[in-house]
């Protein structure tokens, strides 16, 4: 199917992008990278009477270092940089690893970070990312600027707090620790296609050798990209073993409600999520020793 008429608006600065926003109404739509928009609109599940392009506003595509160590990445970020890109790497691998997962490189060529974040897709990665490391999605709107931690940011599936006529400026990631412990894993039917479950974690370890913080969090496993709060609770303040991650793993079905759809089964999805989290957490500890 084609699409449905539509105007469409190149923007060259925020400013005049939400002005166009403004003066186009609620039925007008951003169009980053367009590889969802796109397919949505071609199947009529999206009809947008006009799409503002950000593709020329070069301040959405900045990086750059924020206060407090924060790597702060425009949302015109292509996700092929976030793959590739060793100075994204050093300062965020879990985010670098995650993008890697992401469909095939013709897609991550022009697919962008703030496009993922806004499209929120419970399967998708880069919003399960944001989540566990506790991004903050920096917004601007017809009233103004705001910032949205990433775990107030998905509602629902493919729902957000930002309103429709709110873009994403830029997500800020906060200081990662050179010696924090990490990994992602994320099981699908094919390499390319969306996970089935996706399971990111991290931990740091203090100098009495306990964990002194982490965070875990699974995609594919609910409405929205999730933290495994038992699982975090668990390892908290204990002395990282696989018998801990065992543990951690048992208590992930608790935390998840993953829905029967015609990839697999509820059931299935819950299994898949205790057994990634063992072997993500076993990798982080593993590989960094
Ligand atoms: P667009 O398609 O341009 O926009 C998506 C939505 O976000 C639209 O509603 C748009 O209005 C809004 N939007 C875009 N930018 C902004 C902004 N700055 N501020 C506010 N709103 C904005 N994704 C995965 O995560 N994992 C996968 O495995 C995966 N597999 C895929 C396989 C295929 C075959 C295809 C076609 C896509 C796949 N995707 C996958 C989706 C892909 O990653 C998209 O690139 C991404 O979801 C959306 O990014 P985009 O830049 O293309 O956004």
């Amino acid at each position: 199917m084609k699409p449905s008429r539509f105007s469409y608006l190149a923007a060259d600065s925020v400013d005049n992008a939400i002005d166009m926003m403004r003066e186009n109404g609620e039925d007008a739509r951003y169009i980053a990278g367009g590889q969802s928009l796109v397919p949505m609109m071609n199947f009529r599940v999206a009809a947008p009477t006009a799409l503002i392009d950000l593709n020329g506003v070069p301040e959405l595509s900045k990086t750059q270092d924020g206060p407090n160590g924060q790597l702060q990445i425009g949302a015109m970020t292509r996700t092929r940089r976030l793959e590739t890109d060793p100075s994204i790497a050093k300062k965020n691998p879990l985010l670098s690893a995650a993008a890697a997962h992401i469909a095939h490189f013709q897609i991550r060529n022009r697919g962008t970070l703030g496009g993922s974040i806004a499209h929120a897709d419970p399967a998708a990665e880069l919003p399960g990312i944001a989540l566990v490391c506790e991004a903050d999605i920096h917004l601007r709107g017809p009233r103004g600027p705001r910032i949205v931690t990433a775990a107030d940011f998905f509602k629902g599936v493919f729902t957000t707090a930002a309103d429709n006529r709110e873009l994403i400026e830029k997500i800020c990631f906060p200081h990662w620790p050179p010696q924090r412990r990490w990994a992602f894993k994320e099981i699908s039917r094919r390499e390319g296609d969306f996970a089935l479950v996706g399971i990111a974690a991290w931990f740091d370890i203090n100098d009495a050798g306990t964990i002194s913080g982490c965070a875990i969090g699974a995609i594919g496993a609910g409405d929205t990209p999730m933290r495994l709060r038992r699982a975090e609770n668990i390892l908290r303040g204990s002395v990282p073993s696989i018998d801990l991650f065992r543990e951690a793993a048992d208590a992930v079905t608790a935390d998840i409600d993953p829905l029967d759809d015609i990839h697999a089964s509820g059931e299935y999805r819950c299994e898949v999520a205790a057994v990634l989290v063992k072997r993500t957490l076993t990798e982080a500890w593993e590989c960094s020793q």
